[in-house]
């Protein structure tokens, strides 16, 4: 049925062990209604909007019809949720199946929100609309802007009501990944399958995401580090356009190096390092700033399920592993260096990039500026409407700028474009992206969602058009993120 579409599952993960997963299809729901499809994202996995468009696809993401050569399951995973090891697994998603794309590409294409699993834990197995838009446009704008994400594909609305703390209208995101291998599904098969349950799930791993380690003599020594290089320049990304990702549990990071789970995250507005908009995260584990140091911490309960593997000796594997580990933070601050000098048009290396960098950044700091809009505005240089490029502090830091500037070859025309490809004109705004959801879900009016997808598509454009969409209301009360 509906191969017309363009469906082409191969199931890889169903052929697993029963123990990585639970078989069981989405619980149907009462009228679905496709309220957005990314047809862009639809065509590359080589589906056919139009047929997408005419009921199937309202049908399909919604879980009411299983397309050919599906087989939903939901996976079983662990993870650390702040710091404490849990039991978790999709609790309200399934996978209906991995889709190779005409590039030849696998693609895990998964419902959340989708109904009861056995992971639910006493949860109701489903979404609701505003959270499922807020993920839509969230990870789109990360794909635009050039970081590794899950992709959005479409969202349904269900017509049910689901209760949180009110009714309010659920829906169903179909979510799109290179896969959900997370640190936290070797977290669970090492804990209840041992070892050989665990050198399956290492091996499907490499063949999926690491084809190029396979003949390594340690494979799975490569697998940590190719792991850990792929989290630290992940992570490096997020700073640089100061995404707060909100909920690192180990759950939550994706073996394949995409960002995953957007629940609580959201753009920082003013530079500041300690920033958390999480209503759950009282401590701020999951500040800005520490989400380098959770990375590590996270690799190191990946590195620890894998000792078993590393090598013979127990001892010997803790070392090995421990001195992996401890590369994650250079690796990762390597990262972040290479890619603030291209925020501020340096091609080449010099010691003391680093003082001019953190120089500037405890600038923002010091006057709350708006850490999008500082680099918008040297990048046009256009320097007229922050109060922090009127400062003495602020002529004295240009005059290192321009003097470092000149030390390097290329021309400044080049600069100005390294800097234009290295920061974003635009980003998803938390004030533009709840007046988004606002006019969706209380008026079913999805042109401001639309547009504001479309404006986020381009973000590296400097048009005129996005001047509007690069505005910060002057004082607002903070902002709150939920889990949704
Ligand atoms: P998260 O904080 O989004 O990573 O989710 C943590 C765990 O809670 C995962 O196992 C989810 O599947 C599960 N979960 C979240 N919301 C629900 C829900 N409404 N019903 C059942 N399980 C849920
Ligand atoms: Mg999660
Ligand atoms: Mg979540």
């Amino acid at each position: 049925k509906y191969n017309q579409t363009g469906w082409n599952f191969d199931n890889s993960y169903a052929q697993l062990p029963n123990l990585f997963y639970t078989s069981i299809s989405p619980t149907p729901v009462h009228s679905p209604k496709l309220v957005i499809l990314n047809e862009q994202l639809a065509e590359s996995l080589g589906l056919n909007v139009g047929a997408l468009q005419s009921g199937e696809g309202a049908a399909v993401f919604a879980g009411n019809s299983i397309p050919a050569g599906a087989e939903p399951l939901a996976q079983a995973y662990a993870g650390h949720q702040f710091g404490h090891f849990t039991m978790l697994g999709d609790g309200r998603a399934v996978l209906l199946g991995e889709q190779i794309t005409p590039q030849g590409d696998r693609m895990d294409i998964q419902l959340k929100g989708s109904g009861k699993t056995p992971y639910s834990r006493g949860g109701d197995g489903r979404a609701t609309l505003g959270p499922m838009l807020r993920e839509y446009i969230v990870s789109e704008a990360m794909h635009a802007l050039g970081i590794p994400t899950t992709r959005s594909l479409a969202v349904v609305t269900t017509g049910e009501l689901i209760w949180r703390e009110t009714k309010l209208p659920g829906a169903i995101l179909t979510r799109v990944a290179a896969s959900h291998l997370r640190v936290g599904t070797f977290e669970y098969v090492v804990r209840w399958g041992g070892v050989d349950k665990l050198q399956i799930l290492a091996d499907y791993t490499i063949k999926r995401h690491f084809p190029e380690i396979a003949d390594d003599e340690n494979k799975y020594l490569s697998l940590l580090q190719e792991v850990i290089n792929r989290q630290a320049e992940l992570i490096a990304k997020w700073q640089l356009v100061g995404f707060i990702h909100g909920v690192m549990n180990t759950d939550n990071m994706a073996i394949s190096g995409e960002t995953i789970d957007y629940g609580p995250c959201a753009f920082m507005d003013v530079y500041d390092p300690d920033t958390v908009f999480s209503s759950i995260d009282t401590q701020g584990r999951y500040a800005y700033q520490n989400q380098p140091i959770i990375g590590g911490w996270n690799l190191a309960r990946f590195a620890e399920t894998l000792l078993p593997l590393l090598h013979e000796e127990p001892e010997q594997a803790v070392k090995i592993a421990q001195e992996e580990v401890s590369g994650f933070s250079e690796l990762f601050h390597s990262h972040w260096l290479t890619g603030m000098r291209a925020k501020l048009g340096i091609f080449n290396d010099e010691p003391q990039d680093e003082n001019l960098i953190t120089d500037l950044l405890d600038l923002m700091k010091d006057h709350r500026a708006d850490y999008t809009n500082t680099f918008r505005a040297l990048t046009m240089n256009r320097l007229e409407g922050m109060d922090l490029f009127k400062t003495e502090r602020f002529t004295q830091w240009q005059k290192r700028w321009r003097d470092r500037m000149e030390r390097q070859q290329e021309s400044t025309a080049s600069s100005q474009e390294l800097m234009r490809k290295s920061n974003p004109s635009v980003i998803p705004r938390n004030h533009r992206v709840e007046e988004a959801l606002e006019a969706a879900v209380e008026k079913e009016d999805y042109s401001v969602l639309e547009r504001l997808h479309n404006i986020l598509s381009t973000p590296y454009a400097y048009t005129e058009e996005q001047a509007e969409y690069c505005t910060v209301p002057a004082s607002t009360a903070p902002y709150v993120t939920y889990c949704g």
